[in-house]
């Protein structure tokens, strides 16, 4: 068993991310004293858990740096969080001690008792040069102790957010860009109220103003088979608000498929009014590629239920999807200008480890591949591949799509076409990185 006195520290880069809180209240309750940092050049000790959420992060020489440093100071590094779903490119790019896979709470709870890493579940190590997976399970009961909520988290802004919070896991939907049911499950697991009222709680206490839950898609809290449980769903809200207040609550991502009248009325009268619609594409060919499982009607029908209740609609659009060609994008456009929503975020789909689309990304006919073919339409002087492009475009036409329109001024211009090559190149290097890793 190790030490209590051990050092042990938990960080993200960046960002105080709920999954390194979460590890961080387990660490603690097992009778330690850790420390949680998002400067990550601050991460010091015995044992250090590091939580990394893009795969960006296993190009990053920063982070690479920082894992052999700690190694040579003798120090244990522990990687988990999102990236864990690719546990090969973790331990090829990045050579931690170990990979925490998936659910992590059971497994860090066994590593910082010093069991065996071999002992402990979805955990990933190389042993003589070969990759050892231990068992992988999800645990049933998602019952756990208060996170470890640094005493800055108030200086945090996640998108208007100083925390996430999750309320349960799963999803029942299968969309091939998604990790949440590769990494979750499809059946929902959900958290008890009063654990959560207690996290908000204690989340207040450490001066958190406005808080955003997360879960997968919002309203599926304490559903089953897919039916949405209002009452669940109000009294989430209802007690969450009642602390919070109910404009510092906000419950972004629900399925249009996973509406009803009360949903509505308690995002209407417990949060700060929005809801963001999974929307994709307006192209239902698009929508099978990605098995959405949600017809561009419903989105329809859920738009409009959301203007009679007087919450806000928004939606996210995903360009450059393999398979999606010219006219589905111009479809795409034009349900864009007929929902006419009050905010939208545009991205082109981005291969994450573990999902179908990664891998269909790793073995697809490079004609798919639109984030690298180059663009020869209306944007050829601009140098963009046909998704840079496509998002590009998308940006552009979201101004006037808006239920005030607006002219796009020089300066957001330059902002979409910067963000459109980003994302483009973002992509190229995650893909470059799964094939190495994933092809054949
Ligand atoms: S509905 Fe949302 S959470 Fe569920 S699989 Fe699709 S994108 Fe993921």
């Amino acid at each position: 068993m190790k030490s209590r006195r051990s050092r042990v520290m938990v960080g993200a880069p960046g960002l105080y991310t709920y999954g390194a809180m979460r590890i961080g209240g387990i660490i603690r309750e097992a009778g330690f004293k850790p420390q949680i940092t998002r400067n990550i050049s601050d991460l010091r000790g015995d044992t250090i858990f590091l939580s990394l959420y893009s795969t960006l992060h296993l190009l990053d020489p920063v982070i690479k740096d920082t894992v052999l440093r700690i190694q040579q100071e003798g120090g244990t590094c522990i990687i988990g969080g999102p990236v864990s779903s690719g546990p090969e490119m973790v331990l090829g790019e990045l050579h931690p001690d170990l990979v925490v896979c998936g659910e992590g709470e059971e497994s860090v709870s066994r590593i910082i008792e010093g069991n065996d890493f071999s002992d402990c579940p979805n955990c990933a190590y190389l042993e003589k040069n070969e990759i050892i997976k231990t068992s992988q399970h999800r645990v049933e009961d998602i019952t756990f102790p208060l996170p470890l909520i640094p005493e800055d988290i108030a200086t945090q802004d996640i998108r208007g957010a100083q925390t996430y919070i999750e309320t349960h896991r799963g999803c029942f939907g299968r969309c091939g860009f998604c990790q949440v049911p590769r990494v979750f499950g499809r059946r929902i697991r959900s958290r008890t109220l009063e654990e959560i009222l207690t996290e908000v709680r204690a989340f207040q206490k450490k001066g958190v103003r406005k808080l955003a839950l997360i879960g997968g898609t919002g309203s599926l809290y304490r559903s089953r088979d897919g039916e949405v449980n209002s009452d669940a769903f109000i009294s989430l809200l209802e007690g969450i608000s009642s602390i919070m207040g109910p404009k510092n609550v906000s419950c972004p991502d629900i399925r249009a498929d996973c509406l009803t009248e009360e949903v509505l009325e308690a995002v209407r009268a417990h949060t700060i009014g929005w809801i963001f619609f999974g929307v994709e594409s307006g192209s239902e060919k698009v929508l099978d590629l990605m098995q959405k499982g949600i017809p561009i009607d419903k989105v329809r029908d859920a738009v409009e239920q959301c203007r009679q209740y007087g919450v806000k609609p928004a939606g996210s659009f995903i360009t450059g999807y393999p398979g999606e060609e010219e006219e589905d994008f111009q479809i795409t456009k034009d349900i864009m200008e007929e929902l006419c929503l009050d905010d939208v975020f545009i991205s082109i789909a981005e291969p994450i480890p573990s999902t179908p689309l990664a891998k269909q990304i790793c073995s697809q006919d490079p004609v798919l591949d639109l984030v690298s073919i180059p663009h020869t339409g209306d944007y050829a002087g601009l140098h963009l591949s046909e998704a840079e492009a496509r998002a590009f475009d998308l940006m552009l036409h979201s101004d006037v799509c808006r239920p005030v329109p607006r002219m796009t001024q020089d300066t957001q211009y330059k902002a979409y076409l910067k963000e459109a090559r980003k994302q483009g190149t973002d992509i190229r290097n995650v893909t470059h990185l799964l094939r190495k890793y994933y092809s054949g």
